[in-house]
């Protein structure tokens, strides 16, 4: 903790790094058995991202979210033949996450959807564009009840 903020369990944690990869399969060898990061048991296909996702553990609650393209007119297949692989985004978990895309609004800061989607693990997300949020695409998750 920061000295004299004190602990507020309302602070957002960071909930993953999301990094584009060309292939999770290649990729993998590096966090698995370089770094140690125990890997989920299989890989997760967000149908509405058209995307696979490979979840690695880091430190509670974070983890690293390798992210493999399932289609050539996906984000990340645009996002990967524009800049090549590498970070992605970083996302942030929510408890209320209706009333934290509010607020960032209400502060001029524009969503990229009108309303939540269904994320990686059953989680509704929201994006904010890296043109407004100082270059780095944030993801919002309130895991589901
Ligand atoms: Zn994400």
């Amino acid at each position: 903790m920061f000295a004299g903020l004190g602990y507020n369990s309302s602070i957002m944690k960071l909930d993953h790094v999301g990094i584009a990869v060309t292939s999770i399969e290649q990729s993998r060898r590096f966090y698995e058995s370089g770094l140690g990061l125990p890997a989920a048991p299989h890989t997760e296909e967000v149908a509405g991202e058209k995307v696979r996702v490979l979840k690695l553990e880091c430190a509670d609650p974070t983890h690293i979210e390798l992210i493999e393209s399932a289609s050539p007119d996906s984000a990340i297949a645009k996002f990967i033949e524009k800049r090549g692989p590498g970070l992605h985004h970083l996302c942030y978990q929510t408890g209320d996450i209706v009333a934290d895309i509010a607020r960032l609004k209400s502060q001029g800061f524009t969503p990229l959807w009108d309303a939540p989607r269904p994320g990686a693990d059953g989680c509704l997300v929201m994006f904010f564009h890296p043109k407004e949020t100082f270059g780095v695409l944030t993801e919002l998750a309130q895991k589901s009840r």
